[in-house]
């Protein structure tokens, strides 16, 4: 299974990546731990990013395929498929990707995009940044976040639905509900079986 997770800050990409690997044995690959690895292996590039994801800003295009092609293409070869979190995030990341995935055979079978409104979205966030301490999860950056995610990244939502493979799921509810209807719409599509 080749899949995508699209969805703003706060939806729930990494709760359902979880169990989505766990489930069909297709590698994680999430573009903000990419990134956070490389920040914290203390490089002069992760310093260059630091500065980026600290104040909710993307990364420039070139950095972000540089760390995320190989590992996709490792993720196919080693276990199947691969299921990308975080990635793409730009129209240009994607348009690009489809490229490179049309000349490596590695299209993607669907996109999942997890909706929740936007009050809910900051809960989460702040809740997360209260367990956790993400840098990134402070009152301002959130909220620069959500506003990168409606300017840069919502485009996609329409340029997926077009090509016929978006599944639009309400993630505003209970985790168990959201898995359950995901299992089925994947199943619809022969991508996971019925739990
Ligand atoms: P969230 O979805 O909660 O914002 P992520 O861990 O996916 O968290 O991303 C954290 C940060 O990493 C983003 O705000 C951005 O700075 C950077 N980032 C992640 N993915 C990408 C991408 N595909 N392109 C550019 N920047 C990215």
């Amino acid at each position: 299974m080749r899949l995508v997770l699209l969805s703003p800050p706060g939806a729930g990409k990494g709760t359902h990546a979880a169990w989505l690997t766990a489930e069909t044995g297709v590698a994680h690959i999430s573009s903000g731990d990419l990134l956070r690895a490389e920040i914290a292996r203390g490089s002069e590039l992760g310093r260059r990013l630091a500065d980026y994801i600290n104040r909710g800003e993307l990364v420039p295009d070139e950095v972000m395929f540089d760390l995320i092609t190989p590992a996709v293409v490792a993720a196919d070869r080693d276990t199947g498929g691969y299921l990308l979190d975080g990635f793409p995030r730009t129209l240009p990341q994607a348009l690009r990707s489809e490229e490179i995935g049309r000349q490596q055979g590695l299209t993607v079978d669907a996109v999942v995009y997890l909706t929740a409104p936007e009050p809910v979205l900051v809960a989460r966030l702040l809740g997360r940044a209260a367990e956790q301490g993400r840098a990134d999860d402070d009152t301002a950056v959130i909220a620069h976040r959500l506003a990168v995610f409606a300017e840069a990244t919502a485009p996609l939502i329409d340029h997926y639905r077009d090509r016929g493979i978006l599944i639009e799921v309400d993630a505003d509810r209970p985790v168990a509900d959201i898995r359950d209807d995901l299992r089925d719409r994947l199943a619809e599509r022969g991508l996971l079986g019925r739990g």
